[in-house]
């Protein structure tokens, strides 16, 4: 037990949850608990994510509401890590005399120094150096202490691809790989703590390469550990499939049959305005070439309604487009300016207009996901289970399609892949027992 404490707030996309989860393997190694109640910090961790302008009002208001709690107590060190911390570094003093170290995505491994640095000369630091290489070099050195059994692993960070709505190139950089034999050991200290589902992360995953360790050939290595007994990875650029990574979908029973593709708009003109570097019709074929490899592969995706210069023709090809592929999943949202992306100079449609369409594209898409979930119902499906509810009433797992299974039986373990009859289902559950 130490006398200093932290506690992190985690925003965002699953990539920040593994990165908080090394902000605090390197938090103990300077000799501080991990706390879930913030008023026994003395370390305040907000890792951030910029992907949406409320997310980042939210950043600041959360920043606000912090304050008042340590109003009459001593301030804790208050450190803004994550995305708005590497877009803002330039101005979040200025919005926030709370803060005392503002770090980047890629600068988060030099805390610890950071934060001994502060203690000792009470001076404000910014931190948000782009060097990837020495951030895996210090975090291939921690030992992942996770004892998950569906566990993330980041293996590929940053984009070259340059969408025009898109703050990842900047935030995060440009792509750049991890060494796939310290990813082959970090998967393999997990599973010591009883992982069984590793789901490969990266902001353009598809496009990880480590010499001639392509994400197909990675994905191999990574099945044959024994403990391993499912893979996923997200997400994917639909421009950077290999035909090795799309027929390993029918060929390795480990590769679970779901993958999340963001099309963003079903509109050839639209793509190109977003510098997507793909049309509607290149989407439509892999997807069909992932059919044929692995026909009962299911399909999720992220959709931006309203960009600037979409037309109500442009919108129908959304729709069209969605009703062509139908998603058991899917993600959308209003256009919203990231500032700092080319977009963000382009006249917005007006919010009655996308409010519409985001209905009925929603509309849709919460239609397929519940007919794709109904017609699980009087089906088998395997289930791997993660952890009893809340309430300790039922234990819940996902299928192979990702679907939350919550099943009614205490002699359930978590770990174990076990059959299922589904019995019931809403648009975002499914209900079974034991067969
Ligand atoms: S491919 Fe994805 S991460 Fe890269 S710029 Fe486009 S939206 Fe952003």
């Amino acid at each position: 037990m130490n006398s200093r404490k932290f506690y992190i707030k985690t925003f965002g996309c699953q990539m920040n949850e593994y990165d908080s989860n090394k902000i605090s393997d390197l938090l103990k190694s300077i000799s501080f608990d991990k706390t879930e109640k913030i008023d026994d910090a003395d370390c305040i961790v907000f890792n951030t994510c910029h992907i949406r302008e409320k997310a980042t009002q939210k950043v600041y208001s959360d920043i606000g509401k912090n304050k008042k709690i340590f109003k009459n107590k001593s301030k804790p060190i208050f450190v803004l890590a994550g995305c708005v911390a590497q877009a803002e570094s330039s101005v979040v003093f200025e919005k926030s005399d709370y803060v005392d170290i503002v770090v980047g995505p890629q600068a988060y491994h030099k805390l610890p120094n950071l934060i001994e640095k502060f203690k000792k000369n009470k001076k404000r630091s910014v931190d948000t150096n782009l060097n990837v290489d020495e951030k895996f070099d210090v975090l291939n050195s921690l030992k992942n202490n996770l004892s998950k059994v569906s566990s993330f692993v980041t293996v590929q960070e940053g984009c070259d691809k340059f969408c025009k709505f898109c703050v990842v190139p900047y935030t995060r950089g440009p792509e750049f790989s991890r060494n796939h034999k310290t990813i082959i050991n970090e998967i393999k200290s997990l599973t010591e703590n009883g992982t069984k589902e590793i789901i490969l992360l990266g902001q353009n995953v598809s496009a990880y390469k480590d010499e001639n360790v392509t994400l197909a050939k990675l994905i191999k290595k990574i099945a044959n550990i024994n403990e391993v007994q499912r893979i996923r990875f997200t997400t994917s650029h639909p421009n950077d499939f290999d035909d090795e990574l799309i027929s390993l979908f029918g060929e390795e029973p480990k590769l679970m049959p779901q993958l999340h593709l963001p099309v963003q708009s079903g509109s050839d003109k639209v793509l190109k305005l977003m510098n997507r570097n793909h049309t509607r019709d290149d989407y439509l074929k892999l997807i069909d070439r992932f059919r044929l490899t692995r026909p009962d592969i299911q399909f999720s995706s992220d959709f931006i309604v309203g960009y600037p210069g979409e037309t109500h023709e442009d919108h129908k090809d959304t729709i069209n487009l969605i009703k062509d592929v139908g998603f058991s999943l899917s993600y959308s949202f209003i256009y919203s300016q990231r500032p700092g992306t080319p977009a963000t100079n382009l006249d917005e449609i007006s919010i009655e207009i996308t409010k519409k369409r985001l209905e009925e594209v929603q509309g849709i898409l919460f239609k397929q996901q519940l007919e794709f979930n109904n017609y699980m119902v009087n089906k088998e499906n395997n289930v791997l289970f993660e952890n009893k509810t809340q309430d300790q009433e039922q234990f819940f797992g996902r299928n192979q399609y990702m679907v939350p299974v919550f099943v009614k039986n205490n002699l359930i373990k978590a770990g174990e892949i076990k059959k299922i009859f589904i019995q019931n289902a809403n648009r975002n559950n499914l209900f079974g027992k034991i067969v």
